[in-house]
Protein backbone atom coordinates (compact mmCIF):
# COMPACT_ATOMS: atom_id res chain seq x y z
CA UNK A 1 0.00 0.00 0.00
CA UNK A 2 1.15 3.33 -0.94
CA UNK A 3 2.36 5.84 1.79
CA UNK A 4 -0.21 8.26 3.08
CA UNK A 5 0.99 11.65 3.75
CA UNK A 6 -0.28 13.53 6.66
CA UNK A 7 -1.47 16.62 5.57
CA UNK A 8 -3.45 19.92 7.49
CA UNK A 9 -6.86 20.02 7.35
CA UNK A 10 -6.73 22.69 4.20
CA UNK A 11 -4.99 19.64 2.70
CA UNK A 12 -1.26 20.43 2.92
CA UNK A 13 1.46 18.24 2.82
CA UNK A 14 2.94 18.17 7.05
CA UNK A 15 6.60 17.56 7.15
CA UNK A 16 6.94 16.86 11.00
CA UNK A 17 4.35 16.75 13.15
CA UNK A 18 6.31 15.91 16.36
CA UNK A 19 8.30 19.07 16.97
CA UNK A 20 7.27 22.65 17.17
CA UNK A 21 9.37 25.34 15.73
CA UNK A 22 11.44 26.93 18.88
CA UNK A 23 14.20 29.61 18.75
CA UNK A 24 17.00 27.21 19.72
CA UNK A 25 16.41 23.30 20.92
CA UNK A 26 15.26 24.75 24.61
CA UNK A 27 12.37 27.66 22.88
CA UNK A 28 10.36 29.74 22.48
CA UNK A 29 8.13 29.43 20.23
CA UNK A 30 8.33 31.22 17.73
CA UNK A 31 4.64 32.90 15.68
CA UNK A 32 5.83 31.06 12.83
CA UNK A 33 3.89 27.80 14.71
CA UNK A 34 0.86 28.22 12.86
CA UNK A 35 0.43 24.38 11.84
CA UNK A 36 0.58 23.93 15.51
CA UNK A 37 -1.54 26.17 16.35
CA UNK A 38 -4.69 24.88 13.67
CA UNK A 39 -3.85 21.37 16.12
CA UNK A 40 -4.44 23.04 18.91
CA UNK A 41 -7.40 25.37 17.99
CA UNK A 42 -9.21 22.52 16.43
CA UNK A 43 -8.69 20.17 19.71
CA UNK A 44 -9.73 23.06 21.81
CA UNK A 45 -13.35 22.47 19.59
CA UNK A 46 -13.66 18.79 19.51
CA UNK A 47 -16.33 19.50 21.49
CA UNK A 48 -20.41 20.04 21.07
CA UNK A 49 -23.20 20.86 23.99
CA UNK A 50 -23.86 17.23 24.98
CA UNK A 51 -27.62 16.16 24.71
CA UNK A 52 -29.37 17.31 28.28
CA UNK A 53 -30.39 14.30 28.46
CA UNK A 54 -30.29 11.43 26.15
CA UNK A 55 -26.55 12.07 25.94
CA UNK A 56 -24.73 8.40 26.33
CA UNK A 57 -25.78 6.76 23.11
CA UNK A 58 -25.36 3.86 21.03
CA UNK A 59 -26.27 4.03 16.89
CA UNK A 60 -26.36 1.49 13.91
CA UNK A 61 -27.98 1.27 10.23
CA UNK A 62 -30.51 -1.01 9.32
CA UNK A 63 -33.33 -1.74 7.50
CA UNK A 64 -36.99 -1.86 8.33
CA UNK A 65 -38.64 -4.48 5.61
CA UNK A 66 -42.37 -3.72 4.86
CA UNK A 67 -44.37 -7.36 5.02
CA UNK A 68 -47.99 -5.54 5.18
CA UNK A 69 -48.99 -2.88 2.69
CA UNK A 70 -50.37 -0.14 4.62
CA UNK A 71 -51.77 1.85 1.62
CA UNK A 72 -55.96 1.65 2.98
CA UNK A 73 -54.38 3.56 5.60
CA UNK A 74 -51.44 5.57 4.71
CA UNK A 75 -50.14 7.20 1.62
CA UNK A 76 -46.97 6.80 3.16
CA UNK A 77 -44.18 5.26 0.45
CA UNK A 78 -42.34 3.28 2.74
CA UNK A 79 -45.38 1.77 3.91
CA UNK A 80 -46.85 1.01 0.79
CA UNK A 81 -46.04 -2.27 -1.29
CA UNK A 82 -45.08 -5.50 0.65
CA UNK A 83 -41.07 -6.12 0.19
CA UNK A 84 -40.67 -2.31 0.22
CA UNK A 85 -37.36 -1.91 2.26
CA UNK A 86 -35.86 1.29 4.12
CA UNK A 87 -32.38 2.37 4.91
CA UNK A 88 -32.77 3.39 9.05
CA UNK A 89 -30.54 4.65 11.58
CA UNK A 90 -31.70 3.69 15.11
CA UNK A 91 -29.84 5.13 18.29
CA UNK A 92 -29.79 3.18 21.37
CA UNK A 93 -29.33 5.81 24.57
CA UNK A 94 -29.56 6.08 28.55
CA UNK A 95 -31.74 9.14 29.41
CA UNK A 96 -30.06 10.49 32.77
CA UNK A 97 -26.30 10.01 32.80
CA UNK A 98 -23.90 11.96 30.94
CA UNK A 99 -21.96 10.85 28.16
CA UNK A 100 -19.30 8.90 30.53
CA UNK A 101 -21.96 7.07 32.70
CA UNK A 102 -23.13 3.74 32.78
CA UNK A 103 -24.72 1.58 30.28
CA UNK A 104 -26.23 -0.16 32.98
CA UNK A 105 -28.33 2.50 34.75
CA UNK A 106 -31.70 2.45 36.06
CA UNK A 107 -32.82 4.48 33.99
CA UNK A 108 -35.82 4.21 30.34
CA UNK A 109 -33.60 3.73 27.48
CA UNK A 110 -33.96 5.74 23.91
CA UNK A 111 -35.22 3.79 20.72
CA UNK A 112 -35.03 6.78 17.92
CA UNK A 113 -35.75 5.10 14.45
CA UNK A 114 -34.58 7.61 11.68
CA UNK A 115 -36.51 5.74 8.39
CA UNK A 116 -34.57 7.36 5.13
CA UNK A 117 -37.75 7.26 3.03
CA UNK A 118 -37.71 8.25 -0.74
CA UNK A 119 -40.47 11.28 0.49
CA UNK A 120 -38.31 12.21 2.84
CA UNK A 121 -37.16 11.85 6.81
CA UNK A 122 -39.36 9.77 9.22
CA UNK A 123 -37.88 10.02 12.74
CA UNK A 124 -39.45 8.00 15.21
CA UNK A 125 -38.07 9.31 18.88
CA UNK A 126 -39.27 6.75 21.03
CA UNK A 127 -38.27 4.73 24.10
CA UNK A 128 -38.12 1.35 25.22
CA UNK A 129 -41.17 1.96 27.28
CA UNK A 130 -44.87 2.40 26.43
CA UNK A 131 -45.62 5.33 28.57
CA UNK A 132 -43.84 8.12 30.28
CA UNK A 133 -43.39 9.78 33.19
CA UNK A 134 -45.53 12.79 32.62
CA UNK A 135 -48.40 13.69 30.11
CA UNK A 136 -47.74 17.78 30.27
CA UNK A 137 -44.76 19.72 28.96
CA UNK A 138 -44.44 22.19 31.65
CA UNK A 139 -43.35 19.44 33.92
CA UNK A 140 -40.17 18.42 31.78
CA UNK A 141 -37.26 20.41 32.63
CA UNK A 142 -38.73 19.90 36.34
CA UNK A 143 -38.97 16.10 35.72
CA UNK A 144 -35.34 16.13 34.70
CA UNK A 145 -34.00 17.83 37.32
CA UNK A 146 -35.50 16.18 40.22
CA UNK A 147 -33.69 12.68 38.70
CA UNK A 148 -30.45 14.11 37.82
CA UNK A 149 -27.69 15.09 40.57
CA UNK A 150 -28.22 17.24 42.80
CA UNK A 151 -27.09 20.71 42.30
CA UNK A 152 -25.48 21.44 45.06
CA UNK A 153 -23.41 17.94 45.92
CA UNK A 154 -23.57 16.50 42.53
CA UNK A 155 -24.54 13.52 43.61
CA UNK A 156 -26.97 11.23 42.52
CA UNK A 157 -29.84 12.41 45.18
CA UNK A 158 -33.10 9.95 45.50
CA UNK A 159 -34.69 12.11 48.11
CA UNK A 160 -35.04 14.27 45.08
CA UNK A 161 -36.47 11.95 42.46
CA UNK A 162 -39.35 10.24 45.16
CA UNK A 163 -40.14 14.14 46.19
CA UNK A 164 -41.29 14.83 42.54
CA UNK A 165 -42.77 11.17 41.82
CA UNK A 166 -44.59 12.03 45.24
CA UNK A 167 -46.75 14.69 43.75
CA UNK A 168 -47.34 13.31 40.39
CA UNK A 169 -49.25 10.38 40.62
CA UNK A 170 -48.92 10.75 36.72
CA UNK A 171 -45.48 9.35 36.93
CA UNK A 172 -46.70 6.03 38.68
CA UNK A 173 -47.30 3.59 35.55
CA UNK A 174 -43.65 4.63 34.22
CA UNK A 175 -41.74 4.44 37.59
CA UNK A 176 -43.48 0.99 37.93
CA UNK A 177 -41.79 -0.22 34.57
CA UNK A 178 -38.71 1.72 35.69
CA UNK A 179 -38.46 -0.26 39.20
CA UNK A 180 -39.49 -3.32 37.74
CA UNK A 181 -37.04 -6.25 36.24
CA UNK A 182 -37.01 -4.49 33.11
CA UNK A 183 -35.92 -1.27 34.46
CA UNK A 184 -31.91 -2.44 33.54
CA UNK A 185 -32.05 -4.22 30.19
CA UNK A 186 -29.26 -6.39 29.59
CA UNK A 187 -28.54 -4.86 26.14
CA UNK A 188 -29.73 -2.57 23.77
CA UNK A 189 -30.93 -5.93 21.58
CA UNK A 190 -32.55 -7.77 24.16
CA UNK A 191 -35.38 -4.64 24.81
CA UNK A 192 -38.27 -3.18 22.60
CA UNK A 193 -38.90 -0.35 21.28
CA UNK A 194 -42.44 2.61 21.26
CA UNK A 195 -43.20 5.26 20.15
CA UNK A 196 -44.98 5.57 23.20
CA UNK A 197 -46.73 8.80 21.79
CA UNK A 198 -49.85 8.08 20.03
CA UNK A 199 -48.94 9.40 16.06
CA UNK A 200 -51.31 9.36 12.99
CA UNK A 201 -51.41 7.70 9.75
CA UNK A 202 -53.95 9.09 6.87
CA UNK A 203 -54.86 7.69 3.77
CA UNK A 204 -55.72 8.88 0.17
CA UNK A 205 -58.93 9.91 0.98
CA UNK A 206 -58.00 12.10 3.86
CA UNK A 207 -59.22 9.80 6.09
CA UNK A 208 -56.79 9.99 9.59
CA UNK A 209 -56.12 6.96 11.94
CA UNK A 210 -54.12 6.87 15.52
CA UNK A 211 -51.31 4.65 15.62
CA UNK A 212 -48.94 3.27 18.79
CA UNK A 213 -45.71 2.35 16.73
CA UNK A 214 -44.36 -1.31 18.99
CA UNK A 215 -40.78 -3.22 17.92
CA UNK A 216 -40.90 -6.06 19.99
CA UNK A 217 -37.46 -7.33 20.54
CA UNK A 218 -36.07 -11.02 18.53
CA UNK A 219 -33.54 -11.59 20.93
CA UNK A 220 -36.47 -12.24 23.41
CA UNK A 221 -36.16 -9.61 26.65
CA UNK A 222 -33.13 -9.84 28.55
CA UNK A 223 -32.47 -7.66 31.80
CA UNK A 224 -30.04 -7.54 35.04
CA UNK A 225 -30.86 -6.68 38.75
CA UNK A 226 -29.56 -4.18 40.25
CA UNK A 227 -26.61 -5.80 41.97
CA UNK A 228 -25.62 -7.18 38.86
CA UNK A 229 -25.62 -4.04 37.09
CA UNK A 230 -23.11 -2.44 39.70
CA UNK A 231 -20.63 -5.45 38.26
CA UNK A 232 -21.15 -4.67 34.56
CA UNK A 233 -18.89 -3.14 31.67
CA UNK A 234 -19.62 0.71 31.89
CA UNK A 235 -19.77 0.67 28.29
CA UNK A 236 -21.68 -3.35 27.92
CA UNK A 237 -24.48 -2.55 26.11
CA UNK A 238 -22.50 -0.39 23.09
CA UNK A 239 -19.91 -3.26 23.03
CA UNK A 240 -22.51 -5.86 22.67
CA UNK A 241 -23.98 -4.52 20.01
CA UNK A 242 -21.01 -3.37 18.06
CA UNK A 243 -19.71 -6.82 18.47
CA UNK A 244 -23.29 -8.82 17.54
CA UNK A 245 -23.25 -6.36 14.35
CA UNK A 246 -19.68 -7.40 13.83
CA UNK A 247 -19.63 -11.01 13.95
CA UNK A 248 -23.13 -10.91 11.27
CA UNK A 249 -25.75 -11.74 14.00
CA UNK A 250 -28.30 -8.77 13.54
CA UNK A 251 -30.42 -8.24 15.84
CA UNK A 252 -34.11 -7.77 14.80
CA UNK A 253 -37.41 -6.19 15.99
CA UNK A 254 -40.98 -7.06 14.63
CA UNK A 255 -42.42 -4.05 13.66
CA UNK A 256 -46.42 -3.88 14.96
CA UNK A 257 -48.94 -1.34 15.37
CA UNK A 258 -51.90 -0.38 17.64
CA UNK A 259 -54.70 0.80 15.21
CA UNK A 260 -57.48 3.57 16.24
CA UNK A 261 -59.98 4.92 14.60
CA UNK A 262 -61.32 8.78 14.96
CA UNK A 263 -64.44 7.78 16.28
CA UNK A 264 -62.87 5.06 18.39
CA UNK A 265 -61.07 7.90 20.00
CA UNK A 266 -63.96 9.89 20.65
CA UNK A 267 -65.40 7.66 22.47
CA UNK A 268 -62.93 5.27 24.32
CA UNK A 269 -62.49 5.38 28.06
CA UNK A 270 -58.93 6.17 27.73
CA UNK A 271 -57.69 9.80 26.88
CA UNK A 272 -55.32 8.03 23.77
CA UNK A 273 -53.09 11.37 23.88
CA UNK A 274 -52.55 10.79 27.34
CA UNK A 275 -48.22 9.77 27.00
CA UNK A 276 -48.86 8.00 31.05
CA UNK A 277 -51.46 5.45 29.54
CA UNK A 278 -51.04 2.31 26.90
CA UNK A 279 -53.54 1.58 24.96
CA UNK A 280 -54.58 -2.24 26.45
CA UNK A 281 -53.96 -4.95 23.96
CA UNK A 282 -57.44 -6.77 24.10
CA UNK A 283 -58.62 -3.57 22.76
CA UNK A 284 -56.71 -2.85 20.16
CA UNK A 285 -54.06 -5.77 19.50
CA UNK A 286 -51.30 -5.47 17.65
CA UNK A 287 -50.76 -5.56 13.38
CA UNK A 288 -47.53 -6.80 12.11
CA UNK A 289 -46.45 -4.98 9.71
CA UNK A 290 -42.59 -5.74 8.98
CA UNK A 291 -39.05 -6.17 10.44
CA UNK A 292 -36.51 -4.15 11.52
CA UNK A 293 -32.78 -5.14 11.02
CA UNK A 294 -29.87 -3.49 12.64
CA UNK A 295 -26.42 -4.94 10.04
CA UNK A 296 -24.30 -1.68 10.18
CA UNK A 297 -21.88 -0.25 12.34
CA UNK A 298 -21.24 3.67 12.42
CA UNK A 299 -17.60 4.05 10.80
CA UNK A 300 -17.10 7.27 12.90
CA UNK A 301 -18.64 7.82 16.10
CA UNK A 302 -19.07 11.66 16.73
CA UNK A 303 -20.16 12.29 13.03
CA UNK A 304 -22.95 9.76 13.41
CA UNK A 305 -23.94 8.43 16.41
CA UNK A 306 -23.59 12.31 18.32
CA UNK A 307 -24.33 14.29 15.38
CA UNK A 308 -27.52 12.57 14.50
CA UNK A 309 -30.28 14.62 15.26
CA UNK A 310 -34.10 12.92 15.49
CA UNK A 311 -36.84 15.23 15.26
CA UNK A 312 -40.56 14.17 16.13
CA UNK A 313 -41.06 16.74 13.55
CA UNK A 314 -39.59 14.61 11.05
CA UNK A 315 -43.05 13.39 9.69
CA UNK A 316 -43.61 12.27 5.41
CA UNK A 317 -46.84 12.73 3.94
CA UNK A 318 -49.12 9.91 4.87
CA UNK A 319 -48.10 10.09 8.34
CA UNK A 320 -48.81 12.63 10.79
CA UNK A 321 -48.74 13.87 14.64
CA UNK A 322 -51.37 13.59 17.75
CA UNK A 323 -52.87 15.60 20.16
CA UNK A 324 -50.67 14.39 22.50
CA UNK A 325 -49.15 17.52 24.44
CA UNK A 326 -46.02 15.68 25.05
CA UNK A 327 -45.47 15.19 21.43
CA UNK A 328 -46.67 18.85 20.26
CA UNK A 329 -43.72 20.27 22.51
CA UNK A 330 -41.57 17.98 21.18
CA UNK A 331 -42.06 18.91 17.47
CA UNK A 332 -40.90 22.12 18.55
CA UNK A 333 -37.74 21.51 21.22
CA UNK A 334 -35.90 18.27 19.19
CA UNK A 335 -35.41 20.78 16.29
CA UNK A 336 -34.24 23.58 18.66
CA UNK A 337 -31.77 21.42 20.47
CA UNK A 338 -30.35 20.21 17.02
CA UNK A 339 -29.70 24.43 16.45
CA UNK A 340 -27.88 25.32 19.44
CA UNK A 341 -25.69 21.96 19.51
CA UNK A 342 -25.19 21.37 15.34
CA UNK A 343 -26.14 25.07 13.99
CA UNK A 344 -29.20 25.92 11.76
CA UNK A 345 -27.77 23.36 8.78
CA UNK A 346 -27.83 20.07 10.97
CA UNK A 347 -29.95 18.34 8.22
CA UNK A 348 -26.74 18.88 6.02
CA UNK A 349 -24.53 16.62 8.00
CA UNK A 350 -24.26 13.21 6.01
CA UNK A 351 -25.80 11.42 8.66
CA UNK A 352 -29.20 13.87 8.89
CA UNK A 353 -29.04 14.18 4.94
CA UNK A 354 -32.41 12.65 3.26
CA UNK A 355 -31.77 10.03 0.82
CA UNK A 356 -34.08 12.06 -1.74
CA UNK A 357 -33.34 15.01 -3.22
CA UNK A 358 -33.88 18.54 -1.31
CA UNK A 359 -35.79 21.01 -3.21
CA UNK A 360 -36.49 24.45 -1.07
CA UNK A 361 -35.31 28.31 -0.53
CA UNK A 362 -33.41 27.99 2.78
CA UNK A 363 -30.40 29.83 2.30
CA UNK A 364 -26.82 30.31 3.65
CA UNK A 365 -26.07 30.41 8.14
CA UNK A 366 -23.34 28.73 10.09
CA UNK A 367 -21.69 25.50 7.74
CA UNK A 368 -23.57 25.41 5.38
CA UNK A 369 -22.30 23.27 2.55
CA UNK A 370 -25.17 22.19 0.48
CA UNK A 371 -26.35 24.46 -2.82
CA UNK A 372 -29.92 23.72 -2.85
CA UNK A 373 -31.46 26.71 -4.64
CA UNK A 374 -32.48 25.96 -7.69
CA UNK A 375 -32.08 28.29 -11.53
CA UNK A 376 -30.43 31.10 -9.62
CA UNK A 377 -33.62 32.59 -7.59
CA UNK A 378 -34.22 32.22 -4.03
CA UNK A 379 -37.48 32.95 -3.07
CA UNK A 380 -40.82 31.78 -3.83
CA UNK A 381 -43.45 32.09 -5.57
CA UNK A 382 -41.41 33.28 -8.66
CA UNK A 383 -41.89 32.90 -12.58
CA UNK A 384 -38.89 30.00 -13.12
CA UNK A 385 -41.28 27.05 -11.62
CA UNK A 386 -41.84 25.82 -15.23
CA UNK A 387 -38.16 25.76 -15.69
CA UNK A 388 -37.91 23.62 -12.04
CA UNK A 389 -37.69 26.20 -9.53
CA UNK A 390 -39.25 24.02 -6.23
CA UNK A 391 -43.11 24.70 -5.84
CA UNK A 392 -45.60 22.91 -3.41
CA UNK A 393 -47.60 20.53 -4.04
CA UNK A 394 -51.46 20.35 -2.61
CA UNK A 395 -51.75 16.17 -3.18
CA UNK A 396 -49.39 15.88 -0.39
CA UNK A 397 -51.70 18.19 2.27
CA UNK A 398 -52.51 16.83 5.66
CA UNK A 399 -56.11 16.20 6.27
CA UNK A 400 -57.27 18.25 9.17
CA UNK A 401 -56.86 17.66 12.56
CA UNK A 402 -59.83 16.71 14.30
CA UNK A 403 -60.95 19.17 18.07
CA UNK A 404 -62.84 18.37 21.01
CA UNK A 405 -66.26 19.75 20.42
CA UNK A 406 -66.23 21.99 23.05
CA UNK A 407 -62.66 23.03 23.17
CA UNK A 408 -61.72 25.93 25.54
CA UNK A 409 -58.24 27.46 25.71
CA UNK A 410 -56.97 27.54 28.74
CA UNK A 411 -54.57 25.10 31.19
CA UNK A 412 -56.15 22.16 31.56
CA UNK A 413 -55.82 20.52 34.93
CA UNK A 414 -55.33 16.47 34.43
CA UNK A 415 -54.44 15.86 38.21
CA UNK A 416 -58.11 14.00 38.62
CA UNK A 417 -57.12 11.60 36.21
CA UNK A 418 -57.10 7.93 36.78
CA UNK A 419 -52.91 7.26 37.04
CA UNK A 420 -53.36 4.15 39.24
CA UNK A 421 -55.29 0.86 36.89
CA UNK A 422 -52.62 0.68 34.51
CA UNK A 423 -49.99 0.67 37.10
CA UNK A 424 -51.73 -2.04 38.80
CA UNK A 425 -52.54 -4.17 35.75
CA UNK A 426 -49.06 -4.30 35.25
CA UNK A 427 -48.41 -5.13 38.56
CA UNK A 428 -50.46 -8.38 38.29
CA UNK A 429 -48.96 -9.03 35.32
CA UNK A 430 -45.74 -9.73 37.16
CA UNK A 431 -45.02 -12.85 38.82
CA UNK A 432 -43.80 -13.24 42.37
CA UNK A 433 -40.13 -12.59 41.85
CA UNK A 434 -40.69 -10.17 39.96
CA UNK A 435 -42.90 -8.22 42.17
CA UNK A 436 -40.58 -8.58 45.25
CA UNK A 437 -38.16 -7.17 42.91
CA UNK A 438 -40.30 -4.51 42.61
CA UNK A 439 -40.62 -3.80 46.34
CA UNK A 440 -36.80 -4.21 46.77
CA UNK A 441 -35.74 -1.60 43.87
CA UNK A 442 -38.37 0.47 44.90
CA UNK A 443 -37.76 0.72 48.90
CA UNK A 444 -34.00 0.48 48.04
CA UNK A 445 -34.61 4.39 47.08
CA UNK A 446 -37.30 5.55 48.87
CA UNK A 447 -36.26 4.57 52.03
CA UNK A 448 -33.87 8.17 51.52
CA UNK A 449 -37.01 9.89 51.28
CA UNK A 450 -38.88 12.07 53.56
CA UNK A 451 -41.16 10.58 55.60
CA UNK A 452 -44.01 12.55 54.61
CA UNK A 453 -42.66 11.39 50.38
CA UNK A 454 -42.65 8.12 51.60
CA UNK A 455 -46.32 8.17 53.22
CA UNK A 456 -47.71 9.89 49.56
CA UNK A 457 -45.33 7.33 47.83
CA UNK A 458 -47.63 4.13 49.79
CA UNK A 459 -50.76 6.17 49.29
CA UNK A 460 -50.25 5.83 45.62
CA UNK A 461 -48.84 2.05 45.37
CA UNK A 462 -52.35 1.45 47.67
CA UNK A 463 -54.63 2.77 44.73
CA UNK A 464 -52.67 0.60 42.30
CA UNK A 465 -52.83 -2.50 44.21
CA UNK A 466 -52.99 -2.92 48.26
CA UNK A 467 -50.46 -5.53 47.63
CA UNK A 468 -47.92 -3.57 45.88
CA UNK A 469 -48.14 -1.33 48.76
CA UNK A 470 -47.78 -4.11 51.15
CA UNK A 471 -45.19 -5.72 49.75
CA UNK A 472 -43.36 -2.01 49.30
CA UNK A 473 -43.86 -0.94 53.25
CA UNK A 474 -42.81 -4.35 53.90
CA UNK A 475 -39.28 -4.16 52.44
CA UNK A 476 -38.96 -0.38 53.52
CA UNK A 477 -39.52 -1.80 57.51
CA UNK A 478 -36.93 -4.62 57.06
CA UNK A 479 -34.09 -2.00 55.95
CA UNK A 480 -34.92 0.90 58.44
P1 LIG B 1 -51.30 -7.69 28.27
O1 LIG B 1 -51.77 -8.40 29.50
O2 LIG B 1 -51.90 -8.00 26.96
O3 LIG B 1 -49.72 -7.90 28.16
C1 LIG B 1 -48.88 -7.45 29.19
C2 LIG B 1 -47.80 -6.62 28.60
O4 LIG B 1 -46.92 -6.22 29.64
C3 LIG B 1 -46.93 -7.36 27.56
O5 LIG B 1 -46.75 -6.51 26.46
C4 LIG B 1 -45.61 -7.58 28.29
O6 LIG B 1 -44.52 -7.53 27.43
C5 LIG B 1 -45.58 -6.38 29.20
N1 LIG B 1 -44.77 -6.53 30.39
C6 LIG B 1 -44.60 -7.56 31.21
N2 LIG B 1 -43.78 -7.23 32.23
C7 LIG B 1 -43.42 -5.95 32.04
C8 LIG B 1 -42.61 -5.04 32.74
N3 LIG B 1 -41.99 -5.37 33.87
N4 LIG B 1 -42.49 -3.79 32.26
C9 LIG B 1 -43.12 -3.42 31.13
N5 LIG B 1 -43.92 -4.25 30.43
C10 LIG B 1 -44.06 -5.49 30.88
O7 LIG B 1 -51.27 -6.13 28.53
P2 LIG B 1 -52.40 -5.04 28.53
O8 LIG B 1 -52.38 -4.44 27.19
O9 LIG B 1 -53.70 -5.53 29.06
O10 LIG B 1 -51.79 -4.05 29.61
C11 LIG B 1 -51.45 -4.47 30.95
C12 LIG B 1 -50.21 -3.76 31.37
O11 LIG B 1 -49.13 -4.23 30.56
C13 LIG B 1 -50.27 -2.26 31.11
O12 LIG B 1 -50.84 -1.54 32.17
C14 LIG B 1 -48.84 -1.89 30.86
O13 LIG B 1 -48.21 -1.53 32.06
C15 LIG B 1 -48.21 -3.19 30.35
N6 LIG B 1 -47.89 -3.06 28.92
C16 LIG B 1 -48.89 -2.84 28.01
C17 LIG B 1 -48.58 -2.54 26.71
C18 LIG B 1 -49.62 -2.16 25.74
O14 LIG B 1 -49.27 -1.54 24.73
N7 LIG B 1 -50.88 -2.50 25.94
C19 LIG B 1 -47.17 -2.54 26.24
C20 LIG B 1 -46.22 -2.89 27.26
C21 LIG B 1 -46.58 -3.09 28.55
P3 LIG B 1 -44.04 -8.82 26.59
O15 LIG B 1 -44.80 -8.75 25.34
O16 LIG B 1 -42.59 -8.64 26.38
O17 LIG B 1 -44.32 -10.02 27.45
Amino acid sequence: MSKTILTTSAGAPVADDNNSISAGPRGSLTFDNFRLFEKLAHFNRERIPERVVHARGTGAYGIFTLEKDLSEFTTADFLSGPGKMTEVFLRFSTVGGGQDSSDYARDPRGFAVKFYTDQGNFDLVGNNTPVFFLNDPSKFPDFVHSQKKNPQTNLADPASVYQYWANHPQSLHQATILMSDRGIPLSYRHMHGFSSHTLSLWNRDGVRYWIKWHFKTQQGIKTVTSEEAVKMDPAGAQRDLVDAIQRGDFPKWSVELQIMTESEASSYHINPFDLTKVWPHKDFPLVKIGMLELNRNVENYFAETEQVAFAPSNLVPGVGASPDKMLQARLLAYQDAHRYRLSANFNQIPINQPRCPINNYQRDGLMSGACWVAGGVNFYPNDQVNQGAPAPESEFGEPPMPLESEAWIKTHSQDEDDYYSQAGDLFQVMDEEQKNQLADNIASGLIHASESAQQRMLLQYEKADSDYATRVNTRLKDIR
